[in-house]
């Protein structure tokens, strides 16, 4: 996989999946060396002179097996806890995609009175009706379309994104008629 979006967001998911990767490996070792303690021991068994000697051994093996079995547990855990995050991780560079593509759909207008929102370029117009975009929800990889309303019960109606309550004054000249105008 190649990390091509130049980001912050994706930067921590890595991590925690070098982590979790990390913390897999660790386990597998300790699986791992259990396993050869446990080895040792049966190679050294024609060596052990009493019956007293034997026992000792064989709870010593008994116990390697266990660790190798619980650390082989974690070492699934872990491997289920990274497959996990490899999956969101996809989906959030397939969302990083198809961000890239909407975001050069818009560009930054100059509403005057110093309101600024993104508006479609001219060729990705269509039928839409003329709309402002948020900046701000913009800037978070998300189109959000001003709306006229009130967001609170009591105040006075303005021009609000309605997902992060953003509100903008632009000039007469920015509308047609009580409608935004294309720019
Ligand atoms: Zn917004």
């Amino acid at each position: 996989m190649t990390f091509k979006v130049q980001t912050g967001g994706i930067g921590k998911d890595v991590e925690a999946l070098l982590m979790t990767l990390v913390d897999g490996l660790a386990d597998l070792g300790s699986a791992l060396g259990a396993l050869q303690a446990a080895s040792n021991i049966l190679k050294n068994w024609a060596s052990l002179r009493s019956d007293s000697e034997r026992a000792a051994k064989l709870r010593e093996f008994n116990g390697q097996i266990l660790a190798a079995q619980t650390s082989a547990i974690q070492a699934n855990a872990a491997q289920t806890a990274l497959i996990k995050e490899l999956s969101a991780l996809e989906a959030k560079l397939a969302n990083f995609e198809t961000w890239d593509a909407e975001k050069q759909r818009y560009e930054l207008k100059d509403l005057g009175w110093g309101a600024f929102a993104y508006m479609l370029k001219l060729a990705a117009r269509g039928s839409e009706p003329p709309h402002w975009v948020c900046t701000n929800c913009y800037g978070d990889r998300r189109i959000s379309v001003i709306q006229h309303t009130n967001m609170k019960k009591g105040e006075g109606y303005g021009y609000f994104c309605p997902k992060c309550h953003n509100e903008i004054r632009p000039s007469t000249q920015s509308f047609d008629g009580d409608s935004p105008k294309w720019l």
